[in-house]
């Protein structure tokens, strides 16, 4: 069994960590079935095509043209198309992030593949692929089998192990030579703003989530929240209702229609834990809630909870982060 994977974004000196996620399930995948890992590298990520053998690509088929500068997904889809083409029949695997969406089912339907979506594990069983996703809000994992020669997967970013890089493996790097259809360039980026949410670290990715709902009452408390963020190397995030009221912007939203996050700590402060938020964490590792409402369903996913208004524990946890940070 072959697995691709689909490689982009970053600035072309390494792989994103997605990617790098990707090819580690990909390694496990192939040394499961005996295949080989071949990494696609599109525009500027084919600059990383050596990083890509290193974290475990055997073959990496770089893609460059003009046309996948931006993250236009027609362009990319014809490229994705193209690649998995020429590879023959594989195991796609494909990063869940806004172009990871956009591009899965058109390419999975071009290439009259199966496709699971938001999957956050793959594996070999039976000799067959099977892919685990949340489903029922994150309630339950379905694990979903594919039929078919293509197999397509969209993995959730962190929620798989990378492997550690070695300089010392050897693979092929070969330049791929592809033509956008008519439908690349319909889409054209204009402008790229940079949002200031108060942090660097990019939501999807974090190894620790800092929440805030209506609870809050206001925009201000985000404040404290993104210096506890920042304290502990993560990243904001709100829940609908926060959104909603105009208090943060809808890229920190997390839940059903919003972001999926998995990171290692996901703090909620003033969030009640509705299916539908709690639909966004359910790869989260360990759930601290803190809120007034004992009863609140946040405290029947959470590992730890604090009942108590969030006024009194947010200025004494970030004391406390700061003491021990020095
Ligand atoms: C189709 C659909 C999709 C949706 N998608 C999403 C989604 O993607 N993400 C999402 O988040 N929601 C989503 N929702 C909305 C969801 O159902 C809830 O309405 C929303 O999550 C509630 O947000 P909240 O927990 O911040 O607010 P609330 O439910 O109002 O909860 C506020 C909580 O704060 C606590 N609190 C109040 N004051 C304090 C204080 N001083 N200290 C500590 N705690 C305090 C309260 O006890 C309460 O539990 C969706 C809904 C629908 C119908």
């Amino acid at each position: 069994m072959n697995v691709i994977v689909l490689a982009w974004g970053g600035d072309g000196s390494a792989p994103t960590g997605p990617v790098q996620e990707l090819l580690g399930a990909a390694r496990r995948l192939a040394g499961a079935g005996g295949g080989s890992v071949v990494a696609a590298a599109f525009g500027p990520a084919a600059g990383a095509a050596r990083s890509l053998i290193e974290y475990g690509a055997d073959r990496v088929l770089t893609v460059e043209h003009d046309a996948l500068a931006a993250a236009d997904a027609d362009a990319y889809v014809d490229a994705a198309e193209a690649v998995c083409k020429h590879v023959g029949d594989a195991v796609v695997l494909i990063p869940g992030d806004r172009l990871g969406w956009e591009t899965a089912p058109r390419l999975a339907h071009r290439l009259d593949a199966g496709l699971v979506t938001d999957a956050i594990d793959v594996a070999v069983e039976d000799g067959r692929v099977v892919a685990t996703k949340p489903v029922y809000g994150g309630k339950a994992h379905a694990k979903i089998a594919m039929r078919g020669a293509s197999q397509a997967v969209l993995v959730r970013a962190r929620t798989q192990a990378p492997l550690a890089p070695d300089a010392g493996r050897s693979g092929e790097i070969e330049a791929f030579a592809f033509e956008p259809g008519p439908n690349a360039g319909r889409v054209r980026v204009v402008e790229y703003k940079h949002e200031d949410t108060g942090d660097e670290v990019r939501l999807e990715e974090a190894k620790v989530v800092v929440s805030g709902g209506r609870g809050l009452g206001g925009p201000e408390p985000f404040q404290q929240l993104a210096e506890i963020a920042g304290l502990l190397g993560g990243a904001v995030g709100a829940s609908l209702a926060a959104v909603d009221a105009g208090w943060v912007p809808a890229s920190m939203q997390i839940g059903q229609t919003g972001k999926s996050v998995a990171p290692d700590l996901y703090i909620a402060v003033g969030i009640s834990g509705a299916s539908q938020h709690v639909a966004g964490i359910s790869g989260a590792k360990t759930i601290v809630a803190i809120n007034k409402d004992a009863e609140a369903p946040i405290f029947r996913v959470a590992h730890l909870g604090v009942v108590a208004d969030y006024k009194d524990v947010l200025p004494a946890l970030a004391e406390e982060l700061r003491r021990v940070k020095g």
